[in-house]
């Protein structure tokens, strides 16, 4: 949890992406499910016990969830976490961002009605390991490369922007396969 809240790269996630994650977070005990079909959120505002797999890609709700993640019984927001880097970038850009606020939540919230209107899957998604291995390359390429340096004052230099494209797509890669060697089942080509 802690990680979500410091980790600078976290906030391209949070921010661009929309992908949050719920402060509360329950965990099945004494269950032999895998994690993810173990894992509850609760509505704040209704009580419900949500299946933690109601956000996820395959149903089409796994990002774009910037105001919170959607209840569809009550039609309100559970409360997530907020990443440091996004709180202090919502700070300064809030003159920007504060006059469309409202009229932006609205027409979120009739996306979210409509994505939650069909029949959600809550099965454990099955994870593509290359998306999965090139994605978590971006995110080090971006992290390493680029915030690394200039949070250090090192300077970006335009050798490291440029070795670093195959460098990361090729440890990406080789990061989906192993996830793919040791989550076998999960995944698929
Ligand atoms: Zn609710």
């Amino acid at each position: 949890m802690l990680h979500c809240i410091l980790n600078p790269g976290i906030a391209i996630n949070e921010l661009i992406f929309g992908q949050r994650i719920p402060k509360v977070t329950l965990i099945e005990r004494n269950s032999t499910k895998p994690l993810a079909e173990k894992t509850i959120i609760p509505c704040p505002h209704c009580g419900t016990m949500h299946s933690g797999l109601k956000w996820t890609p395959q149903n089409n709700t796994a990002f774009r969830n910037w105001f919170g993640l959607y209840c569809d019984n009550c039609e309100k927001t559970i409360p997530c976490l907020t990443n440091l880097t996004s709180y202090i970038l919502l700070g300064i850009t809030f003159p920007i961002w504060y006059w469309f606020k409202e009229k932006w939540k609205k027409k979120w919230l009739a996306e979210q009605k409509l994505k939650f209107s069909k029949p959600l899957s809550l099965t454990q998604p099955n994870f593509k390991w290359r998306h999965v291995g090139l994605r978590w390359g971006l995110f080090m390429y971006i992290f390493i490369e680029i915030l690394l340096p200039l949070i250090e004052g090192e300077g970006i230099t335009q050798k490291k922007i440029l070795i670093g494209i195959p460098l990361w797509t090729i440890t990406g890669l080789l990061f989906g396969l192993t996830m793919k060697i040791i989550g076998g089942k999960k995944f698929k080509n």
